[in-house]
């Protein structure tokens, strides 16, 4: 058999989720385990939402985990380049190939006619999918539109009746009815490829022998098996890993656990530690030892011992862990390096600094003025927004909006953060003053603090939304009732 060789494909278009180095745990442990490689695509097609901080923070937060990687946009590899829009035509080329082939056609519709062909799908109680309305078109017709410039998406035929079987590592045969499985777009309008046809032609490229992702990609294996079998290549082996779950058991997401890989390093985390935990999700050692190292997952992995109930991940479970590493494997020097190399490196610590010298007299002072910059989440209760001028229910919103601006906001520095609240506090029609307060508390604890905008730059954006979704929480976030009006209003602001 050839060397075997997984991938974590990461999008960039946000924060480093733990969801993607628990993927990237999984690929590594079994390449390792095989004696293969592990590598790293970037996988950023989508250009509207891709960005270039976002994929630093993707690869920092990797790497400070120790999920390395022997190929990537980084460290570059035979098989360059390893970020998808670097990658020139190829996949054009590829596209163009199976419209020759006759397993692809070009689309001519509008995004006007394709919402009323679903419009009426949907009165129709039909299910919403491409009707394939262009494979209609004789050859004359399609070449005189492409010769006129009408712009044009590839599709890929689909068969019509039937099933798909994929065959899962873990899950055996699953069974998909074609029926369900759309005309997939595989190059859009703007030339570019869909993640479809990008993920598929790469995998191949690069050779990767089995593609380990998250169960939310089942509904794609059928595309990709048939776009595997149009270009006549070998397909990989498919293996969908069990999604992580909040402690009720929903999908994981930010409003119920930090999903963010910076939050654990800020929160002061080990990344030992944080390796071990995503390593217990849904599998175990053969001695069933809740404590292990990277290596010895790897000396020990075994993927048929990955279980599919879903995984929860449960911070203060990790919290735990964190402690019993904390306690059995740093000598008092070691703790005295690490926890310095967290909260009092130079970068750190000169940032704090300017901005407490001038309230404080003693050194003995720092504690009290500069404690919430070394703290995780803060005791900050309802009645910590007691003091705050404002109606009950212009705080709740002046909370929540202000979290929602910051959850959108990429480039993390103190004068966009202070625009932001700034047009925010305008929009709401409340004194910046006045909208400035509850925030202070949120993040430092007090309405007394040092400039409450450059403490959120000094925090970063995954401690500071992080309490401040924590101050939604306590003053009470929108109600299912009010959480349409509320959006609504937002997005109008
Ligand atoms: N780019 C996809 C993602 O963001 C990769 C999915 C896959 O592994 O095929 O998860």
């Amino acid at each position: 058999m050839s060397e075997v060789r997984t991938r974590i494909a990461p999008s960039p278009t946000g924060d480093p989720h733990v969801g993607t180095a628990y993927i990237a745990l999984f690929n590594m442990a079994f390449a390792k385990k095989m004696g293969g490689e592990f590598i790293l695509r970037i996988e950023d097609t989508d250009q509207t939402r891709s960005t270039p901080e976002s994929e630093k923070m993707i690869l920092d937060a990797l790497r400070w985990l120790g999920l390395d990687w022997a190929e990537g946009p980084d460290v570059g590899g035979p098989y360059g380049p390893y970020r998808q829009s670097e990658r020139g035509d190829i996949y054009k080329d590829y596209a163009l190939e199976l419209v020759e082939k006759g397993h692809a056609f070009y689309a001519f519709e509008t995004p006007e006619e394709l919402d009323q062909m679903r419009a009426e799908q949907k009165e129709q109680g039909l299910p919403q999918k491409y009707d394939g309305r262009a494979l209609k078109l004789t050859q004359e017709e399609v070449q005189a539109k492409l010769e006129a410039g009408v712009p044009y998406v590839i599709r890929m035929k689909v068969p019509e009746e039937g099933t798909c079987v994929v065959q899962d590592m873990l899950r055996g045969t699953i069974e998909i009815d074609w029926a369900q499985i759309d005309q997939q777009v595989l190059l859009k309008a703007d030339g570019l490829p869909t993640y479809h046809l990008a993920n598929v032609v790469d995998d191949h490229l690069m050779k990767i022998t089995h593609v380990i992702r998250g169960e939310e990609w089942i509904n794609s294996a059928p595309k990709h098996i048939l776009l595997y079998q149009y270009f006549g290549w070998e397909m990989p082996t498919l293996c969908h890993m069990p999604l992580l779950r909040n402690p009720d058991k929903s999908k994981l997401s930010k409003r119920k656990n930090p999903t963010s890989i910076l939050y654990y390093q800020r929160m002061g985390f080990l990344p030992e530690a944080v390796i071990n935990y995503l390593g217990r999700m849904g599998w175990s050692m053969p001695d069933e030892r809740e404590k292990f190292a990277l290596s010895e997952m790897i000396e020990h992995f075994d993927i048929q011992r990955v279980s599919l109930g879903g995984p929860v991940f449960d911070v203060e479970k990790l919290k735990w862990l964190n402690g019993v590493w904390i306690r059995e494997d740093l000598s008092v020097a070691d703790f005295a390096q690490k926890f310095a190399e967290w909260g009092l490196n130079s970068d750190y610590v000169n940032a704090i600094l300017p901005l407490i010298i001038p309230r404080i007299d003693t050194f003995s002072d720092v504690a009290d003025v500069a404690g919430f910059f070394f703290k995780g989440q803060l005791d900050v209760t309802a009645e910590s927004f007691a003091e705050i001028k404002m109606e009950q229910e212009t705080l709740r919103k002046a909370l929540q909006f202000a979290l929602w601006k910051l959850e959108a906001l990429r480039a993390w520095e103190k004068d966009n953060i202070f625009a932001e609240m700034k047009s925010l506090a305008q929009a709401m029609e409340v004194k910046p003053k006045d909208f400035f307060a509850p925030l202070f508390v949120a993040v430092a604890g007090t309405t007394a603090s040092v400039s409450v905008f450059d403490s959120m730059s000094i925090l970063g954006p995954d401690m500071t939304r992080a309490r401040l979704r924590h101050a939604v929480n306590v003053v009470g976030g929108p109600s299912k009732k009010e959480a349409k009006r509320w959006e609504k209003e937002f997005a109008e602001l």
